[in-house]
């Protein structure tokens, strides 16, 4: 359906039109949208919001485009986070203040559209420390609590202090405390709110280093690296730990497009697991609490043998079992579908072989809004 552009009465505000969108997602999947806007400043989202409801649009935020599948052009507004800033804040000034003062922590506001790395390595270069483990990984600070990014034994929730939401539907702003945002393991509310919209996250900080090196290859590359005492190690040192080790195992964006892992790690009980150990011996696997046990959905995949599968310039890297990538970099809109095609391809496979259904980790999007892999 073409869509016509009405001015709403009260604004010279307008959106452009017809904008290609494949620079702006890491799978460099073709789309367009119909409507294009970037959030600059707070007046922008009323403005954006005022616009759809006096056009009966869809909408849709990206950020920095690495954890979605475009499988169409989009018939709406798409919105482009570009709100930006960086203040300390004391105590007083947070909206949900602390229980009990900590005097090494240290409150950070960002703005949702700072980008996440450069924001990891500037508050290491403020002597704030915290988000080194989460460093190189792609996209914003805005998308940071809607999935509660994590990676090398650290995630979000172990720094959020609080985040400022705008509610696209009602265009009212308000705070929700970390708790209130109920992050989990790739989760958040955020995900149960497709209106709300997070235009800034408050982090705490802590001026004390404090180092998680015990997953993945950290200590042992470290130990081969700067073979220094574990006390003495500091945080830029395992930023630049975690940055080769991720360099090594997964492949860049601006060379394969990809959006990192395509499904999240299942949890399952453990008579579950092992069940599954009872017939796969060399079963990866991590213990949760509650009897619950967090199996490595790459390892599954890859057991299966998908690991450097290709087929209509869509596959599944060849280092990395739990990545898709796009190979051809195609012009062709079909290519997000063939994506999740294989996507389900593969969903079935395991669920056949281990009676696990994988979950997909990004955000799918269809012409008119977010789908299911299950609506294809
Ligand atoms: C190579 C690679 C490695 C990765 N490694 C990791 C990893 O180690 N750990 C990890 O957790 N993730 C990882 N990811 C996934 C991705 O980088 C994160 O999920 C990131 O937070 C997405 O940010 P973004 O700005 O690109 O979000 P986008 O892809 O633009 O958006 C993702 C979803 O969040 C919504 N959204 C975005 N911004 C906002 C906002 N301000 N308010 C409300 N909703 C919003 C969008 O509408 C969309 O539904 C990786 C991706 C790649 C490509």
């Amino acid at each position: 359906m073409e869509l016509t552009l009405n001015n709403p009465a009260d604004t010279d505000w307008a959106p452009q039109t017809k904008v290609d969108l494949q620079a702006f997602n890491t799978l460099s999947l073709p789309a367009q949208a119909a409507f294009y806007c970037q959030l600059q400043q707070i007046s922008d989202l009323y403005a954006a919001q005022q616009f759809c409801q006096a056009q009966q649009l869809n909408w849709m935020l990206l950020g920095g485009g690495s954890n979605v599948v475009l499988t169409d052009d989009f018939n709406g507004l798409v919105m482009h986070m570009q709100l930006l800033g960086k203040t300390w804040l004391t105590p007083e000034q947070l909206h949900h203040p602390p229980a009990v003062n900590d005097d090494d922590l240290v409150y950070l506001s960002v703005g949702a559209g700072e980008h996440w790395d450069e924001l990891v390595a500037w508050s290491l270069d403020q002597g704030a420390y915290g988000l080194q483990n989460l460093s190189l990984i792609p996209g914003l600070v805005g998308a940071a609590p809607i999935q509660n990014i994590g990676a090398y034994g650290v995630e979000l929730a172990h720094v959020l202090h609080e985040v400022m939401v705008f509610d696209f539907a009602s265009g009212k702003q308000f705070s929700l405390s970390a708790e209130q945002c109920e992050l989990a393991y790739r989760d958040s509310i955020f995900k149960r709110q497709p209106n709300w919209l997070v235009v800034n996250v408050t982090l705490a900080l802590s001026r004390k280093p404090q180092i998680q090196i015990d997953y993945g290859d950290i200590a042992a590359h470290l130990e081969a690296t700067v073979s220094i005492p574990r006390a003495q190690i500091t945080p830029q040192q395992v930023r630049d730990a975690v940055i080769v080790i991720r360099r090594q195992k997964l492949p860049d964006p601006a060379d394969i497009p990809n959006v990192g892992s395509f499904f999240k790690n299942p949890v399952v009980s453990v008579d579950k697991a092992e069940q599954i150990r009872s017939q796969w011996p060399q079963l990866v696997a991590y213990k949760q609490t509650n009897q619950q046990v967090k199996i490595a959905a790459g390892w599954l995949i890859d057991q299966l043998g998908w690991r450097g599968y290709n087929k209509a310039g869509v596959g599944v890297h060849k280092h990395q079992a739990l990545v898709l990538v796009q190979l051809a970099n195609s012009p062709n809109k079909s290519t997000g579908l063939e994506l999740l095609n294989l996507a389900q391809q593969i969903q079935a496979d395991v669920e056949h072989h281990f009676g696990i259904r994988l979950a997909v980790e990004p955000r799918l999007f269809a012409n008119t809004g977010e789908i299911s892999i299950d609506a294809i």
